[in-house]
């Protein structure tokens, strides 16, 4: 069994890797609001443990067996978020910070009964997929709200659920998962768009939308 620091290492650095492109020192530091000395400190830990593998000034990467683990305690803190929603009725800006604690308490047995419990559900409330118990994960959407033109119109895949103020403002709007934007105008100095969503046009900033990530356009023949 590994520590609660090791797994949420671990987690971060897949997160990171798929959010920003790579997982560096001050972007892990960042994420769990320590010192970067100390990442510094557990990368070592965690190269000898070989759950990572670290190039200077590049950031690190996972091995298969740190992403094994990852994706073990990513399982348990999306079906703990799920069932916090669904079963408790707890907003999705609050079942974050408290899946944050629990996806370190549960056994895996306990999350497959929370799945089995929520009918074997593909995405968390923040709309990111749920990985199976096998580790196996579906693919997650890759276009940012940000990068769509006036014009354009997209349906939410997932919004990164880092920042409760944003969820919490996401929610007085309407935008969820599966919700269906358009955007009607972008500035082009801030890069604030102007989305119509169901009846209502209202503003996001550019670094706003670039949490936010889009279904790829589907084809039209
Ligand atoms: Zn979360």
């Amino acid at each position: 069994m590994y520590t609660a620091a090791v797994e949420d290492y671990l987690k971060v650095v897949y997160e990171l890797t798929r959010e920003e492109g790579r997982a560096t020192t001050t972007g892990i530091a960042d994420r769990l609001g320590v010192a970067p000395a100390s990442v510094s400190g557990m990368f070592k830990k965690l190269v000898e443990m070989r759950l990572i593998e670290h190039t200077p000034y590049q950031g690190v990467v996972l091995t298969s067996a740190g992403q094994k683990i990852a994706l073990e305690v990513i399982r348990h803190h999306r079906l703990v978020e799920l069932y916090l929603a669904e079963a408790l009725g707890i907003p999705w800006d609050k079942v974050h910070a408290e899946a944050n604690r629990l996806e370190h308490a549960i056994s895996s047995d306990v999350a497959d009964r929370m799945a089995a419990a929520l009918g074997n559900p593909l995405s968390d409330p923040h709309g990111a997929p749920i990985p199976d118990k096998d580790g196996a994960i579906a693919p997650v959407a890759s276009r940012r709200l940000s990068d769509l033109q006036p014009g354009d119109v997209g349906r939410v895949a997932e919004v990164i659920d880092e920042d409760a103020a944003l969820l919490r403002s996401l929610a007085s709007i309407g935008l969820f998962p599966n919700v269906t934007v358009q955007v009607l105008e972008r500035d082009t100095g801030s890069g604030e768009l102007m989305l119509r969503i169901g009846e209502g046009d209202h503003a996001v900033s550019s670094r706003e939308a670039s949490r936010i990530f889009v279904h790829e356009p589907e084809r039209k023949n």
